[in-house]
């Protein structure tokens, strides 16, 4: 079988991954098969499932694939590991889409590689799931984000804390260069590579940073912003990566690796629920800072390339990673405008924002729910109940309502506009935990059903349709906090 891949990255020089393939696995069943990508990526989208199986397990490889793991590196938690390297992923190659964007499909859980270490090279069904429902919930809601082609599962059982089905997932990402593929490089101190990979970045990603004075500087600049938009993105949802290891970031923009991410309900800026996070250094709100620190990482390894002067280059860099802060504030300042339906701006919008913002955290408001509480008040005057039930201090949120009605009045737009920007910019569905979790437990258990229902209603996010209204709710308030894991 050919696929039409291409393999830009597989023509690096051979220090930029290892050639292997994929291990078989014993019995390849489809569990869940993205027809509407697959068509997107110019693939069969009507591939019948044991040629789905076949190809998205591992078992066979398609003749024009150049099956590859890929070297990197990373700060995990803040400590610097300097080799990780695909475990136990194998990119296949790359192909071109409808909308002519080279795309990497990768399996992921596809047997050890040079790179695993310890591991057994191996995914459990459950995670894969996981990172398929939220990947694709993450497309819909409109943030940048790798995507989920497939998933099979292996006939083969693995040993986490429990025994369970193995499965392996087909992952599409405009690439899978990280900030660690960087750190490989200049930590081994091989300026030829870093080279290298810069200009096939730069091809691949920021083709007007090659005409730019300094193209590692206007490389740094580019990933900079692309981050910026993309911590926004999240926190505009209140999604939390959890794991935002340097390894973990991808120059591309795209939000990579789902392990032990989740969305928020109540809001709260420390919630955290990764089970390993102890410190809370992913939590939400420390998100921002977080990113700025990775792309710190990530400006040193471009020093050599931005000049051969070091302190000149340090100031160079320092300049664009100290704009971050202004850059995502803007960023998050014009959403969080929009989430209360405004489009113009004032001085004092920023303040608005932050009382609502501490009087949900006083209240443990649910995070979407108060913004799509807002969407209502806004269309109906007087259809504010349900939005002041969310809140323990009457006063506090009737004099916040009454400054935003006045506020609302100096905004420009008509009703239906400002409908149609709440909507867009409110969304009624994210995958709320507990249904995630009951999803993938009966996936687990041999029962899909679950997991299509939720996937579908993900799919239309900023629509309420009322027929699902139990999936816009949080899990009633328990004694045990949620937590995610991060054992794969
Ligand atoms: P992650 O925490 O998923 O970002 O992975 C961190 C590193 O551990 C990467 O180099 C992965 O390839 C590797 N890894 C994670 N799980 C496994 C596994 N089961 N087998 C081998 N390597 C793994
Ligand atoms: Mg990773």
């Amino acid at each position: 079988m050919r696929i039409g891949f291409q393999h830009t990255y597989a023509s690096l020089s051979p220090r930029f991954f290892a050639r292997v393939p994929p291990t078989k696995v014993p019995e390849a069943r489809v569990v869940v098969f993205n027809r509407e990508l697959a068509a997107h990526l110019g693939l069969d989208p009507q591939m019948d499932d044991s040629t789905a199986a076949a190809l998205f397990s591992g078992n066979e490889i398609a003749e024009d694939s150049t099956p590859i793991a890929m070297a990197y590196a990373g700060h995990q938690f803040g400590s610097f590991v300097p080799q990780l390297g695909d475990g136990r992923a194998i990119l296949l190659g790359e192909v071109e889409d409808r909308d002519g964007v080279l795309r990497d499909i990768q399996l992921k859980g596809s047997g050890r590689t040079p790179f695993s270490r310890g591991g057994d090279g191996r995914a459990a069904l459950g995670p894969m799931l996981r990172e398929y429902l939220i990947s694709e919930a993450m497309h819909t809601l409109g943030i940048p984000t790798t995507r989920s082609l497939a998933v099979v599962t292996t006939g083969e059982q693995v040993y986490r804390q429990d025994i369970l089905p193995g499965a392996v997932l087909t992952r599409v990402a405009a690439s899978h260069i990280r900030v660690g593929t960087f750190q490989f490089f200049a930590a081994r101190g091989d300026q030829d590579a870093l080279k290298e990979l810069l200009a096939y970045v730069i091809a691949r990603h920021y083709p007007e940073a090659a005409t730019a004075q300094v193209p590692a500087l206007a490389v740094l600049d580019a990933v900079t912003q692309r981050q910026a938009e993309l911590i926004a993105d999240w926190m505009r949802v209140g999604f939390i990566h959890g794991v935002m290891n340097t390894d973990n970031m991808a120059l591309s923009g795209e939000t990579i690796d789902y392990g032990p991410c989740a969305f928020m309900d109540q809001y709260d800026s420390n919630t955290v629920f990764s089970s390993i996070d102890l410190g809370g250094r992913y939590s939400y709100t420390n998100q921002p800072g977080i990113a700025q620190w990775n792309l710190a990482r990530f400006a040193e390894t471009l020093l050599p390339l931005i000049d051969a002067d070091t302190s000149k280059a340090v100031e160079l860099a320092t300049a664009i990673i100290e704009d971050f802060v202004e850059r995502f504030e803007g960023r998050f300042l014009e959403h969080m405008r929009r989430k209360i339906g405004l489009v113009s701006a004032e001085d004092d919008d920023a303040d608005l924002i932050s009382r609502l913002l501490i009087a949900m955290e006083k209240s443990k408001a649910d995070f979407t729910l108060t913004f799509s509480g807002i969407s209502r008040a806004a269309a109906i005057p007087g259809e504010a109940a349900s939005l002041r039930e969310m809140f323990q201090d009457a006063t506090e949120i009737d004099t916040w309502l009454s400054d935003w009605r006045m506020r609302l009045s100096r905004d420009p737009q008509s009703a239906a506009e400002r409908a149609e920007t709440l909507r867009l910019a409110n969304p009624e569905f994210i995958p709320r935990n507990h249904r995630v979790e009951a999803a993938l437990q009966a996936a687990t258990a041999g029962d899909m059903q679950p997991f299509h229902e939720l996937l579908a209603i993900l799919q239309r996010p900023y629509e309420r349709h009322s027929e699902h209204e139990e999936y816009r709710l949080p899990a009633p308030p328990s004694e045990t906090p949620y937590k995610t894991f991060c054992g794969t």
